[in-house]
């Protein structure tokens, strides 16, 4: 743990130093960019090129823990990666703070958001994490298959161990067959599928980089060394069969997630709005038809037949949101 708390001491403007290792199957990068390091094959024939960022919430350790540990295997020959990779440490100075963020949430401050928010550091690290992201991108061919997965675990506890928020495309685009595979592996049960432009990480690259994007809630937060590593097991086994076979159709489906679709945005619409969803609610717990969930300026909005909630946060100024409605797409059984 020591050495890993070293390293994040580094990614910083005045210690971080770009490098170069030579592997025999490869080089890893130690690029300008702070908290980017990119592996390259000497030989690929993957189309498959991917991303995969830790900490952007500088508290949600097991994915840095995770990611650490991978790097340390290419480094020692132990994973030959096949396809070109890119781990991004989103935020190091609140990693080292044990703290989410600082002065404002990193994963708001995406596809140009900062420009609005100047004043605090994160705002700066945002626009260079953009900028390190394109570049890696931008030297991909066209033909290649992009994913960034952007890993985080969840302060609220939720119904589903794991789960997925899928960004917006621009266009109302169906979950696929590879992102159902790659969810399944990591032992995602939900895939919430967004139907609103967001300013997170994943956002970002989905909207901005053409890259097959996911925000992955792994599960809860835990200091450095505290993790239970094996809840983390199949994300990292994911990532790590991803990176020797460079293939996604491969991947092992233990459990199938379920899709949820964004039945309504809950917006605090009016001077007497009210917000009936407990505050120890759990994200997705199914609400029992006919139940209360908001009293908006129409009315009370009641649930319907395996609605639930996503996100819910009552205490947001007016005119912001509440909460997702989400309902799971297909036949759900009765339980
Ligand atoms: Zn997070």
């Amino acid at each position: 743990m020591d050495d890993l708390i070293s390293f994040i001491e580094t990614i910083n403007k005045e210690k971080w130093k770009s490098e170069e290792v030579s592997l025999e199957t490869g080089k890893l990068l130690y690029k300008n960019t702070p908290g980017f390091i990119e592996y390259i094959p000497h030989h690929s024939d993957s189309a498959l090129i991917m991303a995969i960022s830790v900490g952007i919430h500088g508290n949600e350790t097991a994915p840095i823990e995770i990611v650490w540990d991978i790097i340390q295997k290419i480094k020692s020959q132990r994973i030959l990666p096949k396809i070109r990779i890119l781990f991004i440490f989103g935020h190091p100075q609140a990693m080292l703070a044990g703290k989410r963020f600082l002065g404002f949430n990193l994963n708001r401050l995406f596809s140009g958001n900062h420009k609005n928010f100047k004043e605090y550091l994160e705002s700066e690290r945002a626009q260079e994490i953009e900028e390190g992201l394109t570049r890696f991108f931008s030297e991909a061919n066209e033909s290649s298959s992009r994913w960034h997965l952007d890993l985080h675990t969840a302060i609220r506890g939720s119904h589903h161990q794991r789960f997925a928020v899928r960004p917006y495309y621009g266009r109302d685009l169906d979950v696929d067959q590879t992102e159902l595979q790659i969810c399944a592996a990591m032992g995602v049960e939900a895939i919430l599928k967004t139907i609103s432009p967001a300013t997170t990480f994943a956002g970002f690259s989905a909207t901005h980089l053409k890259a097959k994007s996911f925000t992955v809630e792994l599960g809860s937060v835990a200091p450095f060394g505290k993790n239970d590593l094996s809840c983390f097991a199949m994300a990292k086994n994911t990532i790590i069969h991803i990176l020797k076979t460079g293939l996604i159709h491969e991947l092992p489906q233990e459990t199938k997630p379920l899709v949820y679709d964004v039945k309504k945005e809950l917006i605090n619409d009016h001077d007497d709005y009210e917000f009936y969803i407990a505050d120890d609610y759990l994200n997705f717990t199914p609400l029992t038809q006919g139940q209360a969930i908001e009293k908006n300026k129409e009315g009370i909005l009641e649930a319907k037949k395996n609605q639930s909630i996503v996100f819910p946060n009552p205490h947001v100024p007016q005119g912001q949101r509440t909460g997702l409605l989400v309902q799971p797409q297909g036949h759900i059984p009765d339980c």
